[in-house]
């Protein structure tokens, strides 16, 4: 049972107590740390010992000893209308309706992991049949009320994938065959309704990109000159080398990156969204399908090899101060919606400082959102927060063991005191 203090007065207030402060900008955990939540606001946070006397003696108290305090967490990259697994790719031609419930599934398994806020890096396109319009299904009318309820993440939408023609099967992304259709598509996204545009700059070889630095310059101009980030889908060194040339906002999967390349983001504060767990997951249907593309021997070593490389980039990325934040690809890629922890450990095995990944899955997301409040925790900022069992900055498996989400458990919590 929770403790509840003169249930009659502010119930919308609620006080945690001596819980540890690990918000991925300090390498040690601050003890026994108060935050005052009010009205789903933080009202106060800092040393317990410099708690105002007035709040101690109002709402709610929860006991965090022991645990620690972290800001909500920022999927910086996934497909909410896919549900991922080894058949990632044919999920994508579902029925409308099996999409939609992809989403509402991932909506809220993704909130009960303490993910507050989601960039959706791409979604099929399909008709919606009450208004007749071929839209991609993040951006039309029935997506749009799944997004409404409070305790669904806060969504930043790509619309779809724009892909050259060719690459990725008919059907998936926007195909667009030249740089005027490509323009033309970015345009028609920022006008259905998107937050950001996203474009494959992989070509399906690994030694040409399939825009060239001037198409794309001229995509980043439209798309910024309309307050619209670009998000580059770039796994080989040629299609990163020239997506960050052009200057687009941030590299996704950036799976082999040069050291010039490495050093031009730091200069132009270019963005490196990881997807280590995407080859993790093919590693592991290795030992749980039989399915050729992961379980033949070529399958396990290609496995292997690019977790290898994206390891590798992502750490000598960080090292050299590129700012990471780290994606799922759930849907996109084949893990699932609420799996942002496995990104966090796998950043930590690849030698990236547990705080630079902790930043990764929280405040640098928000950075690269746009979004202050996102992935912080200061007052006046909404209260959202997770509480979880373990020290993250010593245990990367901590951030599995959430038992306290902000937005979701004081609205248990004031419902079992009614
Ligand atoms: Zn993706």
């Amino acid at each position: 049972m929770l403790p509840t203090r003169q249930a009659s007065a502010r119930q919308d207030t609620v006080l945690y107590t001596g819980a540890a402060l690990v918000d991925g900008t300090a390498d040690h955990p601050l003890y026994d740390i108060t935050l005052v939540s009010r009205s789903g606001v933080i009202a106060w946070v800092g040393p317990t010992a410099q708690l105002p006397p007035a709040w101690s003696e109002q709402g709610h108290a929860v006991d965090a000893s022991g645990s620690a305090l972290l800001p909500a967490f920022v999927d910086s990259h996934t497909h909410v209308t896919l549900p991922g697994g080894a058949r990632f790719m044919e999920r994508g031609f579902d029925q409308r309706e099996d999409l939609l419930s992809h989403v509402a599934h991932n909506l809220e398994i993704a909130s009960r992991w303490g993910i507050r806020w989601q960039r959706d890096l791409g979604s099929p396109i399909r008709t919606d049949p009450s208004t007749g319009s071929v839209e991609a299904l993040t951006l039309g009318r029935s997506t749009e009320r799944l997004y409404q309820g409070s305790g669904a993440p806060r969504l930043a939408k790509a619309g779809a994938w724009i892909a050259r023609s060719g690459f990725l099967p008919e059907g998936f992304p926007l195909h667009v065959a030249d740089r005027a259709a490509l323009l033309d598509a970015a345009k028609a996204q920022i006008e259905a309704g998107a937050d950001l545009v996203k474009v494959m700059v992989d070509s399906g070889s690994s030694t040409d990109s399939a825009w060239s630095a001037s198409d794309l310059r001229e995509l980043v101009a439209l798309c910024n000159a309309a307050g619209r980030k670009v998000a580059a889908h770039a796994t080989t060194r040629a299609a990163a080398a020239a997506a960050v040339e052009a200057g687009v906002d941030s590299i996704e999967h950036g799976t082999d990156l040069d050291e010039r390349t490495i050093d031009l983001m730091v200069e132009k504060g270019t963005y490196l969204v990881t997807t280590l767990s995407v080859y993790e997951s093919w590693r592991s249907f290795g030992r749980t399908t039989d399915i050729p593309e992961y379980a033949s021997e070529q399958g396990r070593v290609r496995s292997t090899r690019l977790g290898s490389l994206a390891a590798a980039s992502a750490r000598r990325a960080s090292e050299a101060g590129v700012a990471i934040a780290a994606g799922t690809d759930a849907g996109g890629g084949s893990p699932r919606a609420n799996q942002l922890a496995w990104e966090f450990e796998l950043l930590v095995r690849a030698g990236i400082t547990p705080r630079n990944a902790l930043a990764a899955v929280t405040w640098r997301g928000g950075g690269l959102l746009g979004k202050e409040e996102a992935g912080r925790l200061r007052v006046g900022d909404p209260a959202d927060f997770v509480l979880v069992h373990g020290d993250p900055l010593s245990d990367p498996r901590a951030l599995w063991r959430i038992w306290w989400v902000s937005w979701l458990d004081e609205v248990s919590l004031r419902r079992m005191a009614e």
